[in-house]
């Protein structure tokens, strides 16, 4: 088949040069406003203008399955309809998690499908220096603090607050509220709300200093270092497929973790640091990575880093109406079939494709991903969703 731009290489000098938002991709608001440069390797992507960049970010825990198929066929039909290039990142920095040989397989099976990055893939775990050095920026800056809580301090000390031991789970009224004309909570509205980042909600402890405790993990200040009492205000971003969404992320999440106290880099800030260095300009991903959005956002912001677009795609629910998971059992895809494969995966997206080889199937899906995301930009994906 076709391959529509091939051009993708980190932080090429031509996203560097790019200064406008190109006229296709109108879905959604303007990239956000790019922060003056603080003239580290993290502010090298000054802004991803007009081309179009896409990234699949699987982790390496197991094969790949029918859900996580879906993230990663939205992720390249998107790119491909918007005459983009598509990256893959191997997030393999939780290394306890990770399998050896997962990411050769995942490969295999995107290729098997005909989902080929424009690039060779990046491992996070080999860019710990960049995770440092963002977090040694939020430090100067004063968006992050070190924290001396074990796990049981930061429930007991919630707890002594007279507040739930769990943090509110995404999908609980406060946690979100669609701003858009379409009403409706968003993660309940699709009928689940399974976080993969969620972790319980910080009080603040050691905002004010660690009293002579000994320091184990850094956090990110969810509140202007300028503003004293004054809380964040909400975070408001725009899903292409969901429309409005806010968030208090220091009512709903906390003072969140950006490295851990065993040392392991914590997802949000990886993902961050990673994207900008990626000239990433569209996040397209499944609905259970929704609620770490609005962290991330902040994390943009506190570094200078450009806001991409968002669009969170439907997941695969099993039999027990929880996301398809590896912890739950999903099956890896049937190996040899990817026609099949394929087709499961783009009903799920709304698309009516019939091919019989995978070149045809996603030359016709690329097609009618274009009708339905690019020439109506308004139209839900699918409206039994
Ligand atoms: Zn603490």
């Amino acid at each position: 088949m076709k391959r529509v731009r091939s051009t993708a290489s980190s932080g090429g000098s031509e996203v560097r040069e790019a200064t406008s938002v190109g006229a296709t991709f109108s879905d959604g608001p303007p990239l956000g406003k790019l922060a003056p440069s603080g003239g580290s390797a993290l502010h090298e992507v000054k802004s991803v203008g007009a081309i179009y960049r896409g990234r699949f970010a699987p982790s390496p825990t197991g094969p790949l399955h029918a859900g996580s198929l879906v993230a990663a066929l939205a992720s390249w039909l998107d790119a491909r309809a918007h005459g983009g290039s598509w990256l893959v990142r191997i997030e393999d920095i939780d290394t306890p998690r990770c399998v050896p040989g997962a990411d050769a397989l995942i490969l295999q099976q995107l290729a098997a499908c005909g989902l080929l990055p424009d690039a060779p893939p990046l491992y996070q775990s080999q860019r710990g220096p960049l995770y440092q050095q963002a977090l040694d920026d939020l430090i100067v800056r004063g968006w992050a603090y070190p924290c001396a809580c074990t796990r049981q301090e930061v429930a007991q000390a919630y707890a002594a607050q007279g507040r739930p031991k769990q943090a509110q789970p995404p999908g609980g009224a406060e946690s979100y509220t669609q701003v858009s004309e379409r009403g409706g909570l968003a993660l309940a509205a699709s009928g689940q709300a399974r976080p993969r980042h969620g972790e319980r909600v910080y009080p603040g402890t050691c905002r004010h200093g660690l009293q002579g405790r000994q320091a184990r993990a850094w956090r990110f200040l969810t509140r202007s270092p300028e503003s004293g009492s004054i809380a964040h205000p909400d975070t408001r971003w725009h899903d292409r497929r969901l429309g409005g969404q806010q968030q208090n992320v220091e009512q709903a999440v906390g003072d969140f973790v950006l490295q851990r106290a065993d040392g392991l880099w914590a997802y949000q800030l990886a993902v961050v640091v990673d994207d900008a260095a990626q000239g990433i300009t569209d996040v397209v991903r499944g609905e259970d990575l929704l609620d770490n959005t609005a962290r991330q956002i902040l994390l943009q912001r506190a570094l200078g880093l450009p806001t991409p677009r968002y669009l969170h795609v439907p997941l695969v629910l099993g039999e027990n109406g929880e996301k398809l998971s590896k912890q739950n059992g999903a099956a890896p895809l049937a190996p040899g079939q990817p026609l099949a494969s394929l087709r499961q995966a783009g009903e799920l997206l709304g698309l009516q494709v019939a091919a019989r080889s995978v070149a045809d199937w996603l030359a016709q899906a690329v097609q009618q991903w274009v009708a339905m995301h690019t020439a109506r930009e308004r139209a839900p994906v699918k409206s039994t969703l």
